[in-house]
């Protein structure tokens, strides 16, 4: 079988994103992508991560079109493919539902900078416009709102996807970072008591947007 390695790996992520809250039963995707082999392995659309297994994953070429599986693969396969094709360091992909995120997004354009931890995916992401699942325009969207130096966004009204420049590990821990920081701007802005702190906003005034700058581009290499 190919990419057997990175097979295991989609179906540990897989329960560990079920296990997090991050999904419920069969929903997002996970993929890691071969370069050398121009190959991507990724979740078969469908499929319950507590019963996943790694002859179920599905190898795809850049393309799109099935090299070894015999199940569908995700329907968000194009959603994936474009961020690798527009971001050749990213290595993994994960798309989760992360309740507070989804719900965020329901009533705002960007999550800001809220937590230390999001300088790991360069402070505040976007929310992508919304446009239904598995189509055309849900991969461009969110394509776009990634942008060439982000990492993550949001999707509006479905969930939050993140490439990694390392590995499927810390693709799904930048969508934890997501969802720690929405549940926390969440539980800010309905206590009703006015404008919320940010990073971003801290660290404009206090050292200039060049000093800013210099910590994304550390966060981005490290
Ligand atoms: P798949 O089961 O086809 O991967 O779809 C799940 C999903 O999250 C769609 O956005
Ligand atoms: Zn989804």
């Amino acid at each position: 079988m190919l990419m057997q390695k990175e097979r295991e790996q989609i179906v540990e992520v897989g329960k560990l994103l079920y296990d997090k809250g991050l999904v419920q039963m069969s929903g997002g995707n996970v993929s890691i992508i071969d370069r050398k082999a121009s190959l991507v392995a990724i979740k078969p659309s469908g499929a319950v991560y507590i019963h996943m297994k790694p002859e179920d994953i599905i190898i795809v070429d850049l393309d799109g079109n099935v090299v070894e599986g015999d199940k569908h693969p995700s329907i968000e396969t194009f959603m994936h493919l474009g961020l690798y094709k527009d971001h050749p360091d990213f290595q993994a992909v994960v798309h989760c539902h992360p309740l507070h995120a989804v719900a965020w997004s329901l009533q705002h354009d960007y999550l800001p900078s809220v937590i230390a931890a999001q300088w790991s995916i360069n402070g505040a992401v976007k929310v992508a416009p919304y446009f239904g699942a598995g189509t055309p325009g849900l991969a461009q969207s969110a394509v776009d709102a990634v942008g060439k130096d982000g990492f993550a966004c949001i999707l509006r009204a479905h969930g939050v996807i993140a490439g990694s420049p390392h590995d499927i590990f810390h693709a799904m821990e930048m969508c934890v970072t997501i969802e720690d920081a929405a549940h926390i701007a969440s539980i800010c802005e309905a206590s009703g008591r006015g404008e919320m702190f940010t990073i971003d906003r801290q660290l404009g005034e206090e050292g200039g947007y060049d000093g800013l700058e210099k910590i994304r581009r550390f966060s981005a290499q490290s």
